[in-house]
């Protein structure tokens, strides 16, 4: 039988066809496509022709489809549908995957072709978006150290293994120190908890097969203990514990290896002829220097840690008033500010949650976007995935713009998380193609015949994904490799969390949010409330994210410190650390920077995009209409339309006429004086 995967047939849009794939035929598909790639590679670099635009640059770019197409279908369902069969799939395809990258950017023939077509770029005579192609293609070689020769190049290799290595051993150092503690309790321990806590504390026990409750240091269990708990001699042995996470000594202990981790990163960086590791990781970014990046984290740290310290104050009087004398510590902090919260903000979920229905919250997004857009959704029924997945089709004037496919529900195969995904991209060349794309969520499914009802915090992450989603609908670019989200990581974020802007607009809550049983709109009393707890406690949350991304970007922006926990001690001291604040996430556990390359010298980047959101919004504010259409045509022809065919500073630069500031994320904050 053939394989569906790999016979184009007619399906609607251009779906993958999903009623008629098996699990089984995902490997053999990907094994025909890789082979198919190679042979595609192997012909445009042993072209006996010389190398120009259309059979060297234009070629890579069009090479592979049959993969994309496998690899679009596939990585759909192994991150909704993570059945065990496809979890080992996806175990084969990696190293796969990463051997056809590695002897792609190593094609000695290839690279030849790549570096000619750069150095003659002068003399193409290129538009703006065939000359941008070239400029990513050559950079990607450039960075995956293709130029190298020699023993330069053997280094490199050396150190790409050495650090896949170390990265893996980070992880499950980590993991094996957080599964290897854990703190039984009493029934008199339980003092101060809410059922929920008990319960997770419970079931955790249970877990761990003992038949009382235990604290672990699972995000998900020990932070509500440190809120809740009244205990203060519990909270202190819990919190040590977790901050200590990684640094306890052994053969688990990652402080070694992160120092080793810095020092390659460091030599990587050289060996492509950049000053830092953060030089280079930065060079694809919108900051593109440590030096911009941290100007910024700090125009925001001198506010919040303003801001942390009179809460602080506050929160020391609270612990006065129990006859404590000592000073606030780190395991007090959390346990102070949810009771102030409950003082100060106290919002009943059980009573919100009727007026956010996930149907008129998916209304509301579709309202925004033809508002601002012109976009129109139609709800059709075509195979996908899983039954839980529907789809719109998206058109603009009558015409055809995207398809958009919603997966709400959480369920044991998905994996946690909410996120944004295509199955394939936008694109005009070879032959026009528009969107097929993804958004996924972990809501809770209601009970048969209810409608489901969101948090205010479910409705926001609907937001923020469709935010993504409207990246893909209307990308309008040349080349598949630069449409939608394919952008720098501190500029991809931008779309997402402006989205989440218009669920404050008070219009949108009146209309949207309506109550399931009585069909009333929100009380603005209600609506007032939920906007001010967004801001609560801004000032802990603010800096203990700050320290660890300045923490991040110094050890990554001159020599790797041979002490990484010294520096990082000094780093903090100059700082001026609050006492009373843990840094987010301390170096032996800090997974974002050391369990992989992704976020390091990258962990500013929600920061960043943070400053862009919320000074974009102010441009609809400026012109008094939150629904703009001037502001909304610019947003679409700089930002959603464009993907990645210029800088991502010149594109916001187009939008805005200048560059962002941090007045408006300070105010959205709560923290401008
Ligand atoms: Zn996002």
């Amino acid at each position: 039988m053939t394989n569906p995967l790999l016979a184009p047939v007619a399906t609607p849009y251009g779906l993958p066809p999903y009623d008629r794939i098996e699990d089984a035929h995902y490997a053999s598909a990907l094994d025909a496509a890789l082979a198919e790639a190679r042979a595609e590679i192997a012909v445009i670099a042993d072209n006996p022709a010389p190398a120009d635009f259309a059979n060297t640059i234009q070629a890579l770019e069009g090479m592979g489809a049959t993969l994309d197409r496998v690899l679009g279908a596939f990585f759909s369902v192994a991150g909704a549908d993570a059945t065990p069969a496809r979890q080992a799939l996806q175990r084969e395809f990696s190293p796969k995957l990463a051997e056809f990258s590695s002897d792609l950017y190593g094609n000695r023939a290839l690279w030849e072709r790549v570096r000619g077509m750069w150095e003659a770029r002068a003399s193409l005579d290129l538009d703006a978006q065939d000359a941008r192609l070239l400029e990513l293609t050559h950079r990607a070689f450039v960075r995956a150290g293709a130029a190298l020769e020699g023993e330069a190049a053997a280094r490199m290799r050396a150190i790409k293994a050495r650090l896949a290595v170390l990265g893996t051993q980070f992880t499950q150092n980590l993991l094996a120190e957080e599964a290897g503690w854990r703190m039984e309790l009493d029934e008199a321990d339980l003092e101060g908890l809410p059922d929920f806590v008990v319960e997770a504390a419970r079931a955790a026990g249970r877990a761990a097969g003992l038949d009382r409750p235990v604290v672990t240091l699972s995000r998900s269990l020990i932070v509500p203990f440190l809120q809740f708990s009244t205990r203060r001699d519990l909270r202190e042995g819990a919190w040590r514990a977790w901050a200590a996470r990684g640094a306890n000594g052994g053969e688990t202990d990652n402080r070694a290896i992160a120092a080793e981790v810095l020092a390659l990163r460091e030599e990587r960086a050289r060996l492509l002829g950049h000053d830092s590791f953060a030089a280079w990781k930065l060079e694809t970014e919108m900051a593109k220097t440590p030096e911009r990046v941290r100007d910024l984290l700090m125009q925001v740290w001198e506010p919040a840690r303003a801001r942390a310290e009179a809460d602080a104050e506050v929160l020391t009087a609270m612990l006065r008033a129990e006859g404590i004398n000592g000073a606030l510590e780190p395991w007090d902090w959390r346990h102070y500010a949810e009771r102030r919260r409950q003082a100060e903000h106290d919002l009943d979920e059980a009573v919100l949650k009727p007026y956010l229905q996930l149907e008129r919250m998916l209304e509301a997004a579709f309202d925004t976007a033809h508002r601002l857009f012109g976009l129109e959704f139609r709800e059709v029924d075509v195979p996908l995935y899983h039954p839980d997945a529907r789809a719109w089709e998206v058109t603009r004037d009558g015409r055809h713009m995207a398809l958009f496919v919603g997966d709400y529900f959480a369920r044991g195969t998905k994996r946690s998380g909410a996120w944004c995904s295509a199955i394939h991209g936008q694109r005009h060349w070879p032959a026009p193609r528009r969107a097929i794309v993804v958004n996924v969520c972990n809501f809770a499914r209601p009970a048969e015949g209810r409608p489901a009802l969101l948090s205010y915090d479910d409705a926001r992450t609907l937001f923020h994904e469709f935010g993504h989603a409207l990246h893909h609908m209307l990308s309008d670019v040349r080349y598949g490799s630069m449409s939608g989200t394919s952008v720098a990581r501190d500029f991809v974020e931008l779309p997402s969390q402006l989205y989440e802007h218009w669920l404050e607009v008070p219009e949108v809550l009146r209309r949207f949010a309506t109550h399931a049983g009585t069909g009333e709109p929100m009380p603005q009393e209600m609506l007032d409330r939920v906007l001010a707890a967004a801001t609560f406690d801004m000032g802990f949350q603010t800096v203990e994210y700050l320290a660890s991304a300045l923490v991040d970007l110094d050890f990554h922006s001159g020599a790797a410190p041979a002490d990484p926990m010294a520096r990082q001690a000094e780093v903090l001291a100059e700082l001026g650390m609050p006492h009373a604040i843990g840094i987010r996430h301390a170096t032996p556990h800090f997974a974002h920077v050391f369990a992989g390359d992704g976020y390091s010298a990258g962990y500013y980047s929600y920061m960043w995009s943070e400053v862009m959101d919320a000074d974009a919004f102010e441009a609809f504010r400026e012109a008094g209409d939150p629904f703009d259409p001037e502001t909304a045509a610019a947003l679409e022809r700089w930002v959603l339309a464009a993907g990645g065919t210029s800088e991502p500073e010149a594109l916001y630069e187009g939008f805005r006429g200048r560059l962002p500031g941090v007045e408006a994320l300070l105010r959205g904050r709560g923290l401008a004086a």
